[in-house]
């Protein structure tokens, strides 16, 4: 093969290119990883990891209890007015800061020998003569065999994908806090245009996240006012956030959170983790789908090096029979919930078919790898 077949180049340092970068790299490939942050640094997520992803962690001998990942077993859900369904959770999950967990797996790649060029953004990607060539930031150019894209929810790198277009109404607000809350639960609580999680994670914090139309941002013209008039109708919201302690001097915020469909593999472009599709955060479990479709990939790649149509089939249906029904269950719920009288609805039906929860979560979350 010509070019460099040896090389690969991952853009986006999240979950997915984390571990597609420590699989690949283990496999003997030389691998440069391009972050346009600087670890360790705070993203929007609810911080919520489903037990899914413990045996395939602990085969990388990647603990998350090591660094002091609080253990979950129960879900809570609020409506907008209040009233609260309670379930045990089968599978269960753990509470990690993305800060504490994408740092521990940037350090830990380096240390086995992946290159990172952080800080500097990824421009553009051609594909030419069976060879990628990626313009950074600085003004350099990288050349590689293979480029995955882990790059996330939504990126520069997809103003030339059709989903991108389209306009997304929503926006992830994220707080750290201290707060007196039960540290084995994790609960979503439903306002009018979204929902806002809570859950505990290392050294005593709590996450504090939530989901919410933006037309409530345009209308309230802050994210202190919108929070006083959207959030703190659900009386359980406002009294969390008037008793919490704030950690941040300003929370984190991302813009046009998308759930659209997007293609897998495009102008031979491997797509990883968000940048391949993003299930609701309604169902707990992206962190586990970026870190199982970084395995697929890299399980793919290390078997279909030598055969780029091969390889590309293999990935798309691998990743489709994983991860497509688990979208559309995710989408399905993400309706269920946000409106109040929708969420007070769903409220009622899972308390009065128990049963219901149990199969929505077992339909958006996988088994154990
Ligand atoms: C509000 C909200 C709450 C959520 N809560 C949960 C939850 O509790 N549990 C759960 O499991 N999932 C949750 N999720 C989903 C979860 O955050 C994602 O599924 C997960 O982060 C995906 O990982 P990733 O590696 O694909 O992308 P990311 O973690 O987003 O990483 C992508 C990386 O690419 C980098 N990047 C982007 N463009 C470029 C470029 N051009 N050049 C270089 N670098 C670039 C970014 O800086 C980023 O570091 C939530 C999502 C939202 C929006």
């Amino acid at each position: 093969m010509p070019g460099e077949p040896n090389k690969i180049i991952i853009i986006g340092g999240g979950l997915a290119g984390l571990i597609c970068s420590i699989l690949l790299n283990r496999a003997g490939f030389e691998v440069v990883l391009v972050e346009r942050k600087t670890y360790p640094f705070h993203r929007v997520c609810g911080e919520y990891i489903s037990n899914e992803v413990l045996p395939f962690l602990k085969s990388l001998d990647i603990d998350p209890f090591a660094l002091h990942a609080s253990s979950i077993n129960k879900l809570a859900i609020s409506s907008s007015s209040g009233t609260v369904f309670q379930t045990q959770l089968d599978l269960g999950g753990f509470g990690l800061s993305r800060y504490t967990f994408d740092n521990f797996l940037y350090q830990k790649a380096k240390a086995e020998g992946v290159s990172f060029a952080c800080g500097i953004k990824a421009n553009s990607i051609t594909f030419q003569d069976d060879q990628f060539e990626v313009s950074l930031s600085d003004n350099s150019t990288l050349t590689s065999h293979f480029v995955i894209s882990a790059h996330g929810k939504r990126s520069n790198l997809d103003k030339d994908r059709d989903f991108f277009q389209r306009r997304s109404p929503y926006l992830g607000v994220k707080y750290h806090i201290k707060t007196d809350f039960p540290v084995d639960l994790v609960q979503l609580d439903n306002f009018e245009g979204g929902y806002c999680g809570t859950v505990k994670i290392e050294n005593g914090r709590f996450n504090l996240c939530y989901l919410i139309e933006n037309r409530h941002l345009k209308k309230y013209g802050s994210i202190e006012e919108m929070e006083r008039q959207v959030l703190f109708q659900n009386p359980r919201l406002k009294e969390r956030f008037l008793s919490a302690d704030f950690l941040n001097e300003k929370p984190e915020v991302i813009n046009e959170i998308s759930f659209a469909k997007k293609p897998l593999v495009e102008k031979h472009i491997l797509y990883c983790g968000d940048a391949a599709g993003m299930i609701s955060p309604l169902c707990g479990n992206g962190m586990a789908m970026a870190i199982h479709s970084a395995k697929v990939l890299s399980d793919t790649i290390i078997e279909f090096q030598n055969n780029r149509e091969l390889l590309e089939q293999t990935y798309c249906a691998k990743w489709n029979q994983l991860f497509k029904n688990r979208l559309w269950v995710g989408r399905l719920t993400q309706q269920l919930f946000g409106g109040r009288n929708v969420s007070a609805f769903a409220v009622k039906l899972l308390n009065r078919m128990p049963p219901l929860s149990k199969y929505i979560m077992k339909s958006t979350h996988g088994n154990p790898f």
